[in-house]
Parts: structure tokens; sequence; C-alpha cells
């Protein structure tokens, strides 16, 4: 599984398939920082993992947990003008945190790609679908034109667009959303990455082509060995898609695992409140879903003590004051970060949360 540390933690999981030393991609006590007019927002706060080539890590997290601009940063889009980052990012043992800008863009496109969640913000629309796959290709084989709108018509052949030899020259308002998407996949595509992120890739789509892009991630997976990070708001989409799992929150991973022991037992109260406002196909229409209550905090001054403790339901079953005072620090392996000992966690889980998930 893919292991993650923060600080106070004992370090990586002994069980770990993806331990340093196999690990394509290592993130070391990382922390992003960003000055608004408002003040410093604290939008990644020491986070590490390994992922390994082949295996699919899901980042869960509301908007502003920390997914999005942890991603952001491996890939060397951030802002340099405004923003801090500390710590290690390790790319098949290369340091990309002081890489100049240069060596980045060569790497993007290349050995790591993103999928974004707008394929129209994504696309532009003055060139035509081929065009934009076969560019990137160009630029880092040095292919020429016409090898390159090969290889576009045949990565739009591979993501499953008919017609593709006649589709090719297609603008993308020519496209529907569901077919845009899958170009953009083709697009990221085009280079083999080793390292590909998935930021909300299907979030715009009806769920049946949400399915079909899912599977072709996963398809496409299956043929180039890449290392995935899929980041999502929903925790349907990585359960048939990620091998592992982070939880972030307010910055911090509060909870990680492989997929089928968070989505089997999870320990942490934001993880059941999740899991408690996602549709459920077995439950009964007219039930209503249980959104968490409030508001993901300010990373201009997260809550002291643990930041999920404004919202959560639980703190009173911790003893003393600790929830409001003092930060849960993240266990080495299977855990989460909270201060319910093991057993209220397990009895709160089967006997309180549970039956209500259906
Ligand atoms: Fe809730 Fe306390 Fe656990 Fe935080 S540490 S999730 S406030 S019980």
């Amino acid at each position: 599984m893919t292991t993650v540390t923060q600080p106070g933690a004992a370090g990586p999981a002994p069980d770990a398939g993806a331990g340093p030393d196999d690990a394509f991609l290592s993130v070391r006590d990382l922390y992003v920082r960003f000055g608004t007019e408002d003040g410093v927002v604290k939008a990644v706060d020491g986070l590490s993992f390994d992922l390994a080539r082949g295996r699919t890590l899901g980042i869960v997290g509301e908007s502003g947990s920390g997914k999005s601009v942890t991603n952001l940063t491996v890939l060397g889009l951030h802002d340099p003008r405004n923003t801090e980052v500390k710590g290690e990012i390790l790319l098949d043992g290369q340091e990309l945190t002081g890489a100049g800008e240069r060596a980045l863009e060569r790497l993007r496109g290349n050995k790591m790609a993103m999928i974004f969640q707008d394929s129209l913000t994504a696309l532009s629309p003055y060139y035509t679908v081929g065009r934009q796959i076969a560019e990137p290709f160009r630029k880092h084989t040095g292919a020429s034109r016409r090898d390159a709108r090969l290889r576009a018509i045949e990565m739009l052949e591979k993501v499953g667009i008919p017609n593709a030899s006649l589709r090719v020259d297609d603008y993308p308002h020519q496209f529907s959303g569901g077919m845009r998407q899958r170009a953009m996949i083709a697009m990221a595509l085009v280079c083999d990455p080793e390292l590909l992120i998935a930021d909300e890739p299907t979030t715009a789509l009806d769920v049946t082509v949400q399915a079909q892009i899912l599977d072709l991630i996963k398809d496409l997976q299956q043929q180039t060995g890449s290392a995935i990070i899929l980041i999502t708001h929903d925790l349907g989409v990585v359960a048939n898609t990620a091998d592992d799992l982070l939880v972030m929150y307010a910055g911090r991973v509060i909870e990680r695992g492989t997929v089928r022991e968070v989505l089997r037992a999870p320990q942490h109260p934001y993880t059941w409140g999740l899991l408690g406002s996602m549709p459920r196909l077995a439950s009964n229409v007219a039930e209503p879903l249980t959104p968490i209550p409030g508001a993901p905090p300010s990373l201009l001054a997260p809550p002291p003590g643990c930041p999920f403790h404004p919202r959560c339901g639980f703190s009173g079953d911790v003893p003393g004051d600790r929830c409001r005072t003092e930060r849960p620090e993240l266990p080495a392996g299977r855990g989460a970060a909270c201060h319910l000992t093991a057993e209220q966690k397990r009895t709160t889980f089967t006997e309180q949360i549970k039956p209500r998930l259906g």
C-alpha cells in the first residue's frame, strides 16, 4: 500500500507495498503556503507518501482540503512568486522542489501529466483536437508533423473516439462533454507519462460516462504500468479505481489505508461523514443524505487541536478538552488521526454509523 507519514508519526508502514525503495513518487514532509491579501494560507501541512508504478492512489476531501494544491505542487504548477514550498518531492529519484522551470517543463507532459477537471477550459477552442494532442508529442519527441498526427489518431482510437481519423480535425466544441474528456486523456497520455494525476476527471459527466472514463483510465494503466493519483471529493469514484487512499482535511492526511480497509472499516469521524453524504444505490431514494454539518475551516487560521473538532459529533466521547487543544497525529501504517480509542472507533462505526449507511 501507499505509505504516508506526518510529523510525529512513527515512520512508514512495515507492510507497505510502495516503500521508499520501490517508490516512483516520494513526497516527504511537504508544506505549501501561499500569501493572500488576508494572510498566509497553510494549504498543505506536513504531508508524506510513496507511490509505486502501476498503483493508483486516491486522495479524497472537500474543497480546500489541500488535495489539489498537493498535486499542482508536484507538477510545479504553483506560482513561485507567492508560494512557499518546503519538503521533498522525488520523482524517480529526481528532486522536484528546487528544480527550475525548464526542467519541470521537460517532465510535464513527458514523464508526468495531468487530466484536468474541466475539458472546456483545458482545451483551447482555437485549435483542432488533433493538433492539441499532436503538439506535446512533437515537442517532447521531435516527431514530424505527419507522425505526430498519426500518433494523435492512434491516441483518439485508444480512448474510444469513433472515426478517429476524421474526428482528429474537429474543434473541441464539436465534441460532446464525454468525448472532450476522452480527448484530454489522450492529450495527457500521448507521451506515455509514468505519473498521471487526474483531478476530479469525471465531475462534470453523467454517471454512465463517468464509469466509462474511470474504466478507460484503469485499462490504460494496465497497458502502460503508470502510477496514478486520482483526486476526488467522492469516495464512490475511488471505490473501484484506486488501490490506496488518503483522506485529507485542512491540509493534512487524517486517514489512510488501502481503499478496501478504509471503505470497510473507516476510523475517522470525517470519513464517516463523507460516507454518510454519498448517494447509495441500495438506499431508499426518499431517504435524505446526511451532509457533514458546518464548513471546512479557513486555512488562514486553522482551529487548534483537532482541525475537525468544530464539526465533529464525537468529541464528547474523548475525555477532557483534548479535541480542542491537542492535535491528534496520524499513526504509522493503517490508521486515523483521531483521539478516539481503537475500540471506540470500531464500535462507533459498527453500531452507529454502519446501520445508517445501509
Ligand atoms: Fe472528533 Fe476529537 Fe476525533 Fe477530532 S479527535 S475527529 S474532534 S473525536
